[in-house]
């Protein structure tokens, strides 16, 4: 059973990087780098990683770059977004995408 969840989670997981970035996508620029999968921070702020279906899109560089989720996140200010915020845009997308 475990190991089946872990197999959607990683369709799961592949699916998210095969979208657009959605930070990219709300500041309204074009993305230059490959999406990967972020994981949002549990609330409490421990170190434990949250679930696979808690990940969105992110560029490299709004992920991992100076400005970035991990930088020191210029660029969620200028979105004037927090994580929960893009999170909720990925599943609005992707049920758009699936067609309503
Ligand atoms: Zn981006
Ligand atoms: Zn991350």
């Amino acid at each position: 059973m475990a190991r089946e969840v872990g197999v959607i989670a990683q369709a799961y997981l592949a699916e998210i990087r095969a979208m657009r970035c959605v930070l990219c996508t709300v500041l309204g620029q074009v993305q230059e780098t490959v999406t990967q999968a972020h994981h949002l921070r549990a609330p409490a702020g421990g170190s434990q990683k949250s679930s696979d279906f808690l990940a969105i899109p992110l560029c490299r560089c709004c992920h991992k770059g100076k400005l970035g989720i991990h930088g020191d996140r210029t660029l969620l200010r200028l979105a004037r977004c927090d994580e929960f915020a893009l999170l909720a845009l990925t599943i609005q997308a992707r049920y758009r995408q699936h067609g309503a």
